[in-house]
């Protein structure tokens, strides 16, 4: 029986996680979890997982759910995801909290001895640097959650990593894939959240359609699978059957395919070395798809994917710039405050203003990931 912290339970991630877990009482059992601030439907998954020990993000919460239900252990902040996350009772951390906010339960749960199964591609991005050492210091597990990520995993399954020629990232491209830069001046947030092909929480369906997505992971991917940046490749994918690839130097490409469902990834991360069968899961059959399509993406058009491979190239301090910018930046058009091209182009101004430094520590992150959100906030703040 694996037991299983949950962080961000009430999200995309976290319910599909509750889904996977469901099927599979045998094997696993959510002793912890946590939710931001929809008390509501953390109170409708409390009807089905009896976890022991619950996290909420604000103080009142917890007060109002510790006199409701007196045999739980409630906890709260920052603080209260660091102790779920390090109970001795946990095996693995299901980390799937968007944003910044998951690195440090991240890296305390690392250093409590915990495996990760890791969503939450922000902690990666801006502190691989030193969630990878940690990692290895600890003698743990970091499994990817995101789909490109294990299906990359899945690829390099009994191969050896000299033998990495190159990895194809695949991508949808987004809600707005077949728009051009003149067009993208006026789409409305609506039409941002209506991703093709999957159903996600907002921030990542924005990131999903400015192209950030895909460039958070060009870095998730080079720091969980040890790769330079001139050897990742992103490659438009409409369909997203083809989840990413691996190409070996005999020319060999591996890739893992299948249907789009977010459970496959989850699961396969709790499930690591074996598998099981994915309840629900819809079979792909080619054949009745018919063709897949592919095109190289323009770097011009895309901005997003320019900017993150110049930010992970310089490394340091500037990932977290840009992701600090971003989440921003990514806030302020999901709450009617910019348009969609002010995205990114207030990442670049930050990135631009940002005094570089090498090897960023804990806190120094901490700082500049304010800095780079205060600063977008102050460069709307003049228009
Ligand atoms: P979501 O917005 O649906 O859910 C986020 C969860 O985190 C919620 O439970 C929320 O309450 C919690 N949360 C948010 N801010 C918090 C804070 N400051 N403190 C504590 N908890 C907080 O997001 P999601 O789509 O499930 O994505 C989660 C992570 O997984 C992101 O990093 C995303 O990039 C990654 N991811 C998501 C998908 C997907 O299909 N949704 C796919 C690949 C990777
Ligand atoms: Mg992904």
């Amino acid at each position: 029986m694996k037991k299983i912290c949950v962080l961000g339970v009430t999200g995309s991630i976290g319910q599909q996680t509750v889904d996977v877990v469901k099927h599979h009482r045998d094997s696993f059992e959510i002793v912890a979890m946590s939710a931001g601030k929809n008390i509501d439907l953390l109170e409708k998954i409390m009807t089905t997982i009896h976890a022991k020990h619950i996290c909420v993000q604000n103080e009142e919460d917890m007060i109002y759910l510790q006199r409701k239900y007196k045999d739980i252990h409630f906890y709260c902040g920052e603080d209260g995801l660091i102790s779920i996350a390090t109970l001795s009772d946990v095996d693995i951390v299901l980390n799937a909290i968007v944003g910044f906010a998951g690195l440090v339960p991240t890296m305390k749960a690392i250093e409590a001895h915990k495996d990760i199964a890791l969503a939450n591609k922000e902690t990666l991005v801006v502190a691989g640097h030193l969630i990878i050492p940690l990692v290895k210091q600890n003698h743990v597990q970091l499994l990817p959650v995101d789909s490109e990520h294990s299906a990359i995993f899945q690829s390099l399954n009994g191969e050896r990593h000299c033998d990495i020629n190159k990895i194809i990232l695949t991508a949808s491209g987004g809600s707005f894939r077949d728009k051009s830069r003149l067009e993208l001046q006026h789409v409305t947030v609506e039409e941002a959240l209506k991703h093709p092909n999957w159903s996600m929480g907002a921030k990542i369906t924005i990131d999903s359609a400015t192209l950030f997505n895909k460039g958070l992971e060009v870095m998730e991917a080079k720091w969980l699978f040890d790769v330079d940046y001139d050897d990742i490749e992103v490659l438009i994918h409409p369909e997203s059957i083809i989840h990413s690839m691996v190409e070996f130097k005999d020319t060999s490409v591996i890739a893992q395919l299948g249907t789009p469902d977010m459970r496959l990834p989850i699961q396969y991360a709790l499930t690591y070395p074996e598998r099981q069968p994915l309840i629900g899961g819809k079979r792909l059959s080619l054949g009745e798809i018919g063709s897949l399509h592919f095109e190289k993406p323009d770097f011009h058009r895309f901005r997003a994917l320019a900017l993150s491979y110049e930010a992970g190239r310089k490394g340091g301090s500037m990932p977290c710039v840009l992701n600090g910018a971003n989440e921003q930046a990514n806030a302020l058009f999901l709450n009617g405050h910019i348009s969609f091209l002010d995205i990114e182009k207030l990442v670049e101004e930050a990135m631009r203003a940002h005094h570089w430094i090498d090897n960023p520590c804990l806190d120094q992150l901490i700082e500049i990931d304010q800095w780079a959100r205060d600063y977008v906030l102050e460069r709307v703040g003049e228009r």
